[in-house]
């Protein structure tokens, strides 16, 4: 491709080789590039001398979808969060629930094209405490994703990373500067499955867990989706929870969801939900104090309860909350007082489970 046929911002964190390719020092691909080539993400690219963003300022869409959709079960309960994407990602993995988006090279799915200001004031005009980058990995769009955070807080909106966490340490000490809150995908507890299924690493998102939870305030939350006979065995989540509680503490709140037939794993079937709910019961058993499943119906498995005596605080079903019981002095137990972890008020928003299409606009500067 011509060089001067790539549109883009300025990008972050690259260098330059000896050999003269410039290395994107993002995430641990470390893609290095020749004049006009593309990272494997297909949006960080060479021009020249630099490295740019293609996917500043375009957007694959706009969505208002409440938070427990992220999912985060203990931040800010029942608000709606503004939600979108840009295009590619920094895995490959084969089972990608979001492969039409992720997987874009061609950027037929980047209609929404939004300045920073105009998405923080469309959050607000919607009533969203929090906008979300989410659909597709945010580490890719970090220049773009920051700057919509920059202007999302001087509006009292916070943020929202959803992200698998395979990333480099110095992009994610200045990504998660600007975000409040995260749900990181754990997607296995091998390596294999990283090499086989996503083409890339499991201790690069440890590392991203850890820092999370021991040097950033941001409120954290993790998802793992359970695939049959890849992922689902009670030894590998034994394995995966006993990491948990170590590393991160009770308090971190762990999602074990649904896999369906999706993008390259079509024959693999669906994740019988007893299989979540034997996931959930190991969790528990290792001490975690907030396990969920997720994609399937199970009232009690959504459900917050309180861990120092057993009461139910939150009822959900799906992404509804359907009870709250939490003090009014916001996340304790109103029968022991023992406290819930997260960011929690004292009363839940009422958005439902709603998904509502939002058209943002708003002039890109020149
Ligand atoms: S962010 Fe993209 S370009 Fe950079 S190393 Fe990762 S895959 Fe390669």
């Amino acid at each position: 491709m011509p060089t001067d046929a790539i549109e883009g911002v300025p990008a972050r964190h690259w260098h330059r080789l000896d050999d003269g390719r410039i290395q994107c020092d993002v995430c641990p691909r470390y893609c290095k590039l020749q004049d006009g080539q593309r990272g494997l993400c297909f949006v960080r690219a060479r021009r020249g001398d630099e490295l740019v963003l293609t996917t500043w300022g375009r957007s694959s869409g706009f969505c208002v979808d409440p938070i427990e959709k992220k999912p985060l079960n203990h931040f800010l309960p029942g608000t709606p969060v503004l939600s979108f994407g840009t295009a590619g990602c920094n895995l490959t993995c084969k089972f990608c629930q979001n492969w039409d988006i992720s997987k874009a090279r061609a950027f037929d799915r980047l209609q929404d094209r939004a300045a920073p200001e105009a998405i923080a004031a469309a959050a607000l005009r919607a009533g969203c405490r929090s906008v979300a980058y989410t659909y597709n990995d945010p580490v890719i769009f970090l220049e773009y994703a920051i700057d919509v955070a920059e202007a999302c807080r001087a509006r009292g909106v916070r943020n929202v990373a959803v992200s698998a966490g395979y990333m480099c340490a110095a992009p994610r000490v200045e990504f998660y500067r600007h975000m409040d809150a995260a749900n990181i995908d754990l997607k296995a507890f091998t390596e294999g499955f990283y090499k086989k299924l996503c083409t890339g690493a499991l201790q690069p998102v440890l590392d991203t867990l850890v820092y999370l939870r021991h040097e950033t305030e941001v409120w954290l939350e993790v998802t793992t989706l359970l695939i049959p006979g890849h992922n689902d065995g009670p030894a590998e989540v034994a394995a995966l929870s006993a990491w948990f509680s170590e590393h991160l503490g009770p308090d971190v709140p762990l999602h074990f969801t649904a896999f369906h037939p999706d993008y390259r794993m079509l024959d693999t079937p669906r994740t019988p939900a007893r299989t979540l709910t034997r996931a959930r019961r190991i969790a528990l058993e290792q001490g975690l104090r907030y396990v969920y499943t997720g994609n399937v119906h199970d009232p009690a498995g959504q459900s917050t309860w309180c861990h120092g005596c057993g009461a139910r605080l939150i009822g959900r079903d799906g992404y509804a909350i359907t009870a709250w019981a939490l003090s009014e002095s916001g996340g304790h137990c109103p029968t022991c007082g023992t406290r819930v972890a997260g960011v929690l008020e004292a009363r839940p928003g009422r958005w439902g489970q709603r998904r509502a299409p939002l058209t943002v606009g708003g002039d890109l500067p020149a």
